[in-house]
C-alpha cells in the first residue's frame, strides 16, 4: 500500500487518550455491505453507501472503493467523458495511478496516496482514466471516489480543482503507536489535513496493527462514518464487528472508537479504515447519474444544459456513472434519534 506510510510510528503526533468526563461516545446505528458492481467502462467498485438512507449520509451522497485490482497488461479502465453539477467529488488513489482531463483544459495525474479535489458546482465534463503506460503495462488499482453535496446557495459555483500530493497529508498516532491515522481533510487534535471543500468535512485513513484500538475526537455537529476497505474489526463500545466491504453509520455524540481484530488475513494484516464526517446540509436532495440537485426540475434543466452543450463542450458520450437512472427525490434530512 504506497498511500503515505512512515517507517516509525513512534515519532508521530499522538492523538491524546480521550478524555472520560467529557467524551460521548457515538453509537454504532447500522453497518451494511457493499456491494460489488462496474464502473465507467467496466472498473471494479463497491458501492460503500449502497442501502444507508441520504439523510444519514448527508453531506455526503455516494462512495464507491475503486478496486483493489491487479490488472493484465491492456486491462485497465477509466471512464469516458461525462457531466457533473451540484456536488464535488474527492478522489483518492492508494494504490496506481489515475489521470483527469476537464471541458475547461484542466487536467492532472494522481498517484499512490495523492487525493484530487474536484468542485463540478454549476457543471464540468471530465474523464478520468489510467494513463497510457499503466494500460499497457496493467498493475495494481485501489482509491476511492467520494461524492460531497453541495448546498442550493453554492450548486452553481464555477468548477474547480485541487491536486493534493500524499506527502500533504498530515499523519499522527493512536496514543499507543498501535493505528497510523492519515488525515487528508479536518483536523484531529490539532492535526490539520490539507482538502478543503466548501462543505465542511473531515476524512481520515487509518491503519489498525491487529488489536489495535482507534479512538478519536469527532466533531458532535458532523456526522461520522467509518468504511472497512480491508481487515476485520469492530466498531463502537459495543463492540460491533465489521469487515472488508461494510460501512458503520455512528450516531450522534463527540467522539468515535474502532478496533482490530487480533487476527488477520495475510493479504491484508491489519485494518484499514476510511472515515469521514461533514456537516449536514439538510436540504431536500433530487438525483439522478451524475446530477445532485434539490429539485426535479433542477435534473430536468442539468440533462437539458448536458445534452445543449451547455457543461462543455468535448463529445460525450452516454455512459455516465451507475448512479440512479430515474431521479430519486429525499426530503430535508432529519437525524433520527438514536
Ligand atoms: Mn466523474
Amino acid at each position: 500500500m504506497p498511500a503515505i506510510t512512515v517507517p516509525d510510528i513512534s515519532v508521530l503526533p499522538r492523538i491524546p487518550e480521550s478524555d472520560p468526563l467529557t467524551a460521548r461516545m457515538r453509537p454504532v446505528r447500522s453497518v451494511t455491505t457493499a456491494p460489488h458492481g462496474l464502473e465507467g467502462e467496466g472498473f471494479p467498485v463497491r458501492r460503500a453507501f449502497s442501502g444507508v438512507d441520504l439523510a444519514e449520509l448527508d453531506p455526503f451522497v455516494h462512495l464507491d472503493q475503486m478496486g483493489e485490482v491487479e490488472y493484465a497488461p491492456g486491462e485497465p479502465k477509466g471512464t469516458p467523458w461525462h457531466p457533473h453539477r451540484g456536488f464535488e467529488t474527492v478522489t483518492y488513489i492508494i494504490d496506481g495511478t489515475f489521470e483527469h482531463h476537464d471541458s475547461n483544459g484542466g487536467g492532472g495525474l494522481i498517484t499512490n496516496g495523492d487525493t484530487q479535489w474536484m468542485t463540478a458546482g454549476a457543471g464540468i465534463l471530465h474523464i478520468e482514466k489510467p494513463p497510457e503506460e499503466l494500460v499497457v503495462s496493467g498493475g495494481l488499482f485501489h482509491g476511492f471516489q467520494l461524492w460531497v453535496n453541495l448546498p442550493r446557495a453554492q450548486k452553481w459555483l464555477a468548477p474547480r480543482y485541487q491536486d493534493l500530493r500524499a506527502q500533504e497529508v498530515a499523519v499522527a498516532s493512536s496514543p499507543d503507536g498501535g493505528a497510523l491515522v492519515r488525515i487528508i481533510a479536518g483536523e484531529i487534535a490539532g492535526q490539520k489535513g490539507p482538502g478543503s471543500t466548501y462543505t465542511p468535512m473531515t476524512m481520515v485513513h487509518a491503519t489498525l496493527s491487529p488489536g489495535a484500538r482507534l479512538t478519536l475526537p469527532w466533531r458532535a455537529d458532523y456526522n461520522a462514518l467509518v468504511y472497512a476497505m480491508s481487515g476485520f474489526g469492530t466498531a463502537g463500545e459495543a463492540a460491533v464487528p465489521f469487515a472488508t466491504g461494510q460501512l458503520a453509520v455512528f450516531g450522534s455524540g463527540n467522539t468515535l472508537t474502532v478496533a482490530a481484530s487480533q487476527s488477520q488475513e495475510s493479504r491484508s494484516p491489519n485494518l484499514e479504515l476510511l472515515i469521514l464526517g461533514g456537516r449536514p446540509i439538510g436540504e431536500p436532495i433530487a438525483w439522478m447519474g451524475p446530477f445532485v440537485m434539490n429539485t426535479r426540475e433542477e435534473i430536468m434543466t442539468a440533462i437539458a444544459d448536458y445534452q445543449a452543450g451547455r457543461l462543455g463542450t468535448i463529445p460525450a458520450t452516454t455512459a455516465i456513472h451507475n448512479a440512479p437512472t430515474s431521479i430519486v427525490e429525499s426530503g430535508p434530512s432529519e437525524r433520527r434519534p438514536d
